[in-house]
């Protein structure tokens, strides 16, 4: 097929196929323990009846009177009724479990990652695409953890519908036909060791072109075909985003052709795809193969058990057990060397996986507390800091020196692109500076405890988000919370109408993506809830990364200033591009191309000629 991928060494496989393992083992172990369970019961439930009917058939055959033939079909009724009644109790728990868990601990395993990673490798470009791609091949056919998961089951099951066979059908070999019966050459060593080895030879022949028809579909990379799949036929689904486009452009018929086109395309899935081709050509001439060799073996189990049947080693009954659990072999062997195959095929994405989850921290982690004080004496020195981002060959902050004391309200000022965000970026850290470094009361802040250093700071992100949660766990920014609290932050920050107008109040959930009766905030009310949310962590420093991009001038200048009034001694931190939202502040810095161009107070700036003036008068 087109895309090849990588082939990896058989040891490599089983290296990271064992890796993976043991993620799932770490993560949830009740999600292996019941698909074992599950695939072991389900594989051997089917014996049971065909053990039971050839004892039955026997007994009948042989002329056994009613006193043997009754027990014998008493054991065949319970043992299937009470296989039947295990096997969907066992289902039960596995499908409850894997519902209920295998998506989620999936995504505990990356959102733990993820949360955990150096914000900065978060945010590089390269690791974004790592991801994606990690979740398109989860998307495109489940590749990656959720395909090692699911090939475990079925390993499980195939070693046992194999174990089962053997426990079957050693006697189709052990049992002699009689000795004065003319087929008795069945007995002889060569002849059984001939036997066996065709029957070994019929499954694996028959297991290795089946593999081999599969692997069309499992080398293939359906990823892209998959995203148009998924664009094309579920785009009228998509209402709220395209579907009203859609129809005032009425766009069906040119998207019906261009949906057609991408059917057709190499790595799509239509008619005259790579996959459609190969399932017309050599994918198809390999599974019809596959198909005759195991036909041609069940025939010559009849015929092997046929003929000592006849030769007395055996009833009529057995027969079909033999032929039965013979069969179940096959299936066994077909699917464990499937399993093989696709772990082969799965190996690259894990492999991807890997690349992802071993991202290293590359961040210093300090063990110095910052000891909660009670007299809030904190400052904040930039000395002389330069940044670059990851990969970009600009510098964002150049040479940036800054002091700030608690308690003082800042303003920082610049046209977009000057660098205001990457400021917070840094003081936050979220990233390390390039060079120089920040000091808080002094010392380096990489020498700080991480979750300490980051406790001192709420910040409302220009893309802030609120959750789909109740308001009040909006606020707490927790599940478990002081209600009083919440109720006094909401009201600070101007939102104690419209919780008064809530039905639910507090536990009125927003949005209304889980709940039918959630409220829809407007932009405006989210940031209400957003500043109320800074409130209540009442975190030193308070910073406000233009929540307000959304509002007018005035409006952005009036939410400012009544903010200022609610922090009370706690340091402010503005970052606006609109100057007049921030005259009140006591310190006004002007960011320009990276660099800290002016400082003062606004009187004083907008006097003298420079940056701010110009900015003040346009
Ligand atoms: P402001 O907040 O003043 O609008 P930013 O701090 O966001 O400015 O951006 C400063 C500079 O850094 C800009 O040139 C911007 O393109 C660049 N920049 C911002 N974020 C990234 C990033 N994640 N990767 C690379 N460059 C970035």
């Amino acid at each position: 097929m087109s895309e090849k991928k990588e082939r990896l060494s058989f040891r490599q496989v089983m290296a990271y196929s064992r890796r993976g393992f043991a993620i799932w083992w770490k993560v949830k172990p009740e999600l292996l323990v019941s698909a074992a369970v599950q695939r072991a019961a389900d594989a051997l439930a089917p014996y049971l009846p065909l053990y039971f009917t050839a004892r039955l058939v026997n007994a009948i055959a042989g002329g056994a009177g009613a006193g043997e033939v009754w027990p014998l079909l008493g054991w065949l009724l319970a043992s299937t009724a009470a296989a039947g009644t295990l096997l969907a109790a066992v289902k039960c728990w596995d499908e409850t479990m894997r519902y209920s868990h295998q998506f989620p601990a999936w995504n505990r395993i990356f959102f733990d990652k993820l949360l955990s990673m150096d914000f900065c490798d978060v945010d590089d470009p390269k690791n974004q695409a790592l991801f994606t791609q990690i979740q398109q091949a989860r998307q495109w056919s489940g590749w990656g953890l959720n395909k090692l998961y699911s090939l475990f089951s079925h390993a499980v099951g195939a070693v046992f519908r194999i174990l089962g066979a053997i426990a079957l059908s050693v006697s189709l070999f052990t049992l002699p036909v009689r000795l004065d019966s003319p087929l008795v050459w069945l007995n002889h060593p060569m002849c059984l060791a001939g036997m066996g080895a065709l029957l070994v030879g019929a499954v694996l022949l028959s297991g290795a072109l089946s593999n081999r028809a599969n692997r069309y579909w499992s080398e293939y990379d359906g990823t892209q075909g998959n995203r148009g799949f998924s664009f094309f036929y579920f785009i009228a689904m998509n209402e709220r985003h395209r579907g009203t486009d859609i129809r005032t452009y009425a766009q069906d018929k040119f998207l019906e052709e261009a949906g057609r086109q991408n059917m057709e395309g190499p790595t799509s899935f239509g008619p005259n795809s790579l996959v459609g081709r190969a399932g017309r050509g050599p994918m198809g001439a390999f599974r019809a193969a596959a198909g005759a060799v195991s036909q041609s073996f069940m025939g010559l189990i009849y015929l092997f058990a046929g003929l000592k049947a006849l030769g007395g080693a055996f009833g009529v009954g057995s027969v079909t057990q033999y032929v039965g659990a013979l069969a179940g072999l096959a299936l066994g062997f077909t699917d464990l060397l499937e399993v093989m195959g696709e772990l082969r095929a799965n190996g690259p994405y894990l492999k991807l996986t890997y690349q992802f989850l071993d991202i290293p921290n590359k961040m210093y982690q300090g063990s110095l507390t910052t000891e909660k004080r009670s007299d809030r004496k904190y400052e904040i020195e930039f000395r002389d800091v330069s940044f670059r981002y990851p990969g970009a060959d600009t510098w964002a902050l150049r040479h940036v020196s800054m002091k700030f004391d608690v308690g003082e309200r800042l303003a920082v000022v610049g046209e977009n692109g000057s660098g205001k965000t990457t400021f917070i970026k840094l003081l936050c850290r979220l990233y390390d500076p390039t060079e120089g470094e920040i000091l808080l009361n002094g010392i380096d802040i990489r020498k700080y405890r991480y979750d300490n250093y980051l406790a001192l700071f709420s910040v409302v992100f220009q893309d802030f988000k609120l959750l789909a949660q109740p308001l009040g766990q909006n606020v707490a920014a927790a599940e478990r919370y002081d209600r009083e609290r919440a109720r006094e932050c909401l009201e600070k920050a101007g939102f104690a109408e419209r919780l008064g107008s809530l039905p639910k109040g507090l536990d009125t959930c927003l949005y209304r993506e889980f709940e039918d009766d959630g409220v829809e905030v407007s932009g405006g009310e989210a940031q209400k809830i957003a500043l109320a949310r800074v409130l209540y962590q009442d975190a030193p420093f308070i910073v406000l990364d233009e929540p307000t991009a959304a509002l007018d001038p005035e409006a952005e200048a009036e939410v400012y200033t009544k903010f200022n009034d609610i922090v009370e001694d706690k340091t402010a931190i503005y970052i606006s591009h609109r100057l007049s939202s921030c005259r009140f502040c006591d310190e006004i810095a002007v960011f320009d191309h990276g660099q800290v161009v002016q400082q003062g107070v606004h009187d004083k700036l907008v006097e003298t000629d420079g940056k701010y003036q110009a900015l003040w008068e346009a």
